[in-house]
């Protein structure tokens, strides 16, 4: 298919319109002067003239109707060159290079630059040169000879025509011009004003109108070369939203949008003129102080601004509490350039939002130690997760009364490189942290039901397993799945499967975790809550959610011989359990007589190193399974005394 030519733009018809109009004004005005010419050249009898002319207006007419047939380009063209021409004859016929019509050249010229392209007024001059020389050369060779000269009015009519013709043409060009000037200013106007909006845009976030992170870093590096020259301070304040997340989930973007919108006003309110509000992005926001001369001016503003965050927001006729956490370091002290500067109030951010949000925290090089350590240690137990570097040790609950095994509690430990083990204390905290707690817990429940499994195969009398759960793993909403999955491959039954969980788990109350418990409940496992005692001790929950089992926590389990306050506790704790049918296991038993007191106060069970250390598999199953094993093994009886000594 042959291919179309491209549409004319806007622009290029316009000025084909114009040059159109251009052409009827001069022709006609051109035709009307003509006309008048040969009028007096038929009264006078100049024969030649009138034939000259005649053909002049022939084809100022023909050029008007290419032009209305649209060959409006050519029809200029032949327009200036027909002028030209019979300008060119009128002078050789007539008085040569004194004759009037010579003063018509620069009337056709200025037709020309309005009519043509700029390169045909050259060729037209060019020609016109090309005229004189000749007509010079003519009269001087003899190839023609002069008439006489006009009469004078003669000569004043066609002055005043051509003066008439181009002083039209002129006029109309000057105006053209004129016109495009003006264009070219809005023009350039509108270009300018889009060029500012682009450097706004590319300065400002558009949601908040704030400075962007770009401008905001230019504008705080500015204070900080400001406060260097007059020996002054700049607080970086990294402010973080709490519940932006929240916020987003449960009202949509639009409504997040609005409250960031919000929140950015009230940071601009918050703040001097000449201090820093940028945003940093998503629901972070950075605050440059300006020019610090009081030690606690900083302190001030991180107050005002939590106040500020915490009064309440109306985002779409919903109430919204708010609040955020704020790093804050100082320059030069916590560091001489914004990179520093801002890494260092980001890790302060970290240990605010740690301490449990709607705090500032200032920026200590301790924080840069722990976050290094934090940061290996987590990667560390990536590796373990993935090299199978965890292992279970198992501890023996026992029946206090029997010294009989009831269950074992798994224990997590991880072999380190040099082989030592690392007890969970020293890496469950960053595991939680860091959402790793879910996949190491599935890896616990696992291996926790297969070893079970194999114990039981291996013929050991059936009994319980507790394995530790951490809140972290609930907030997932997967919990149910994964202890299914872990039953399902060993093929454990439920009623053997315990699981522990803290007063805090607990009290999460959410929607998820109940669903999970009472799926988990109804699988037939069992529930218990660990280290009782030691949080909120909110009794409801206890029957709300149907548990089996309260853990009274070591810590008064080793109190318990201290006097009788401590006494009373744990006989309350398990008065109380008794009361609603739970079962206790005292945690921490390391000696007799605070079992024979346990015993006393109606303690069913009890875990501690006075019947065994958490063991290995091997351990465990030589030292506790063996049939007929009670706890604590029986001691050698102590040497007879020393005879007395004479
Ligand atoms: P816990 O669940 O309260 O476990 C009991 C802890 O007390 C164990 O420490 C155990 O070794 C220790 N213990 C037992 N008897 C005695 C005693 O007579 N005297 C003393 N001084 N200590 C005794 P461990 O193994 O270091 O575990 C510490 C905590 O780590 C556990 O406390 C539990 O909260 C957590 N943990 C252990 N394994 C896991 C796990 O697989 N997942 C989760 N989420 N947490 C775990
Ligand atoms: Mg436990
Ligand atoms: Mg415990």
């Amino acid at each position: 298919m042959p291919e179309m030519p491209p549409a004319p733009s806007a622009l290029e018809a316009s000025e084909r319109a114009l040059r159109s109009r251009r052409l009827v004004q001069i022709s006609t005005l051109t035709i009307a002067g003509l006309a008048v010419i040969a009028l007096r050249a038929l009264v006078t009898g100049n024969w030649s003239d009138a034939a000259i002319v005649g053909a002049g207006i022939t084809t100022m007419l023909l050029c008007q109707s290419m032009n209305r047939r649209g060959a409006t380009e050519s029809a200029n063209l032949l327009l200036v060159m027909a002028l030209t021409a019979m300008v060119s004859l009128l002078m050789w016929n007539g008085e040569g290079l004194r004759d009037s019509a010579l003063l018509a050249f620069p009337a056709v010229l200025i037709s020309a630059g309005l009519l043509t392209q700029p390169g045909r007024v050259v060729q037209l001059l060019l020609a016109m040169l090309v005229v004189i020389a000749l007509l010079l050369l003519g009269t001087l060779e003899g190839w023609r000879s002069d008439t006489p000269p006009q009469a004078l009015p003669s000569r004043a009519l066609d002055t005043v025509i051509i003066l008439l013709v181009s002083g039209f043409a002129l006029w109309v060009m000057v105006g053209d011009l004129h016109r495009a000037l003006d264009r070219l200013n809005v023009q350039i106007g509108q270009y300018e004003e889009s060029q500012k909006n682009l450097t706004y845009l590319s300065h400002h976030d558009a949601l908040t109108q704030l400075p962007n992170r770009l401008l905001g870093r230019t504008r705080i590096e500015q204070a900080m070369a400001h406060a260097r020259r007059n020996g002054s301070q700049v607080a970086l304040l990294f402010v973080d939203l709490d519940n932006f997340k929240a916020v987003n989930d449960s009202l949509g973007h639009t409504a997040g949008d609005d409250f960031l919108g919000q929140v950015a006003q009230r940071l601009r309110e918050t703040v001097r003129q000449t201090d820093v509000v940028a945003r940093q992005g998503g629901d972070e926001f950075l605050i440059g102080i300006t020019d610090i001369r009081q030690s606690d001016m900083t302190t001030t503003v991180a107050q005002k601004v939590l106040a500020r965050m915490a009064e309440l927001f109306v985002v779409r006729g919903t109430e919204i509490s708010g609040s955020c956490s704020i790093g804050i370091a100082l320059f030069p002290d916590d560091g001489d350039d914004f990179e520093t500067l801002l890494r260092n109030a980001d890790i302060s951010v970290y240990h605010a939002k740690d301490a449990g949000r709607n705090v500032f925290r200032f920026y200590d090089p301790s924080m840069n130690t722990r976050m290094q350590e934090n940061l290996q240690l987590v990667a560390g137990l990536r590796t373990a997760l993935a090299q199978q570097a965890f292992v279970l040790h198992y501890q023996p609950v026992v029946d206090l009364a029997t010294g009989r095994l009831v269950a074992a509690e798994a224990l997590l430990r991880w072999r380190g490189a040099d082989g030592r083990l690392v007890p969970p204390g020293d890496f469950i905290p960053a595991a939680e942290k860091s959402g790793l707690i879910v996949d190491i817990g599935e890896w616990v429940l696992r291996e926790a039901c297969r070893q079970m499994v194999a114990w039981r195969a291996a013929g050991f009398a059936p009994f319980v397993i507790a394995v530790n759960l951490s809140p972290v793993q609930f907030r997932r909403g997967t919990m149910e799945t994964v202890i299914r999955g872990a039953l399902d491959a060993s093929g454990l039954p439920a009623a053997q499967l315990e699981l522990e969980v803290t007063e805090s788990t607990l009290i999460q109350d959410s929607e998820k975790f109940i669903i999970a418990l009472k799926g988990l409940k109804s699988l037939g496992i069992r529930i218990s809550i660990d280290d009782f005692g030691t949080g909120y001790s909110n009794l409801s929950y206890l029957q709300r959610f149907s548990i089996d089992k309260l853990k009274i926590d070591q810590s008064f389990v080793r109190r318990l011989q201290d006097g009788p306050q401590e006494r009373a506790i744990v006989s309350a704790i398990i008065q109380i359990a008794r009361s609603l049918h739970l079962v206790t296991t005292a945690e921490g038993i390391e000696d007799e007589a605070v079992r024979q007191e346990l015993l006393a106060l109606g303690c069913a069970q009890g875990q501690g190193y006075l019947f065994s250390r958490p063991l290995d598999a091997q351990a465990f199953t030589a030292q506790v399974l063996v049939p007929g094993t009670v706890l604590p093994a029986p001691t050698a009886p102590p040497p007879p005394p020393a005879p007395p000594s004479a």
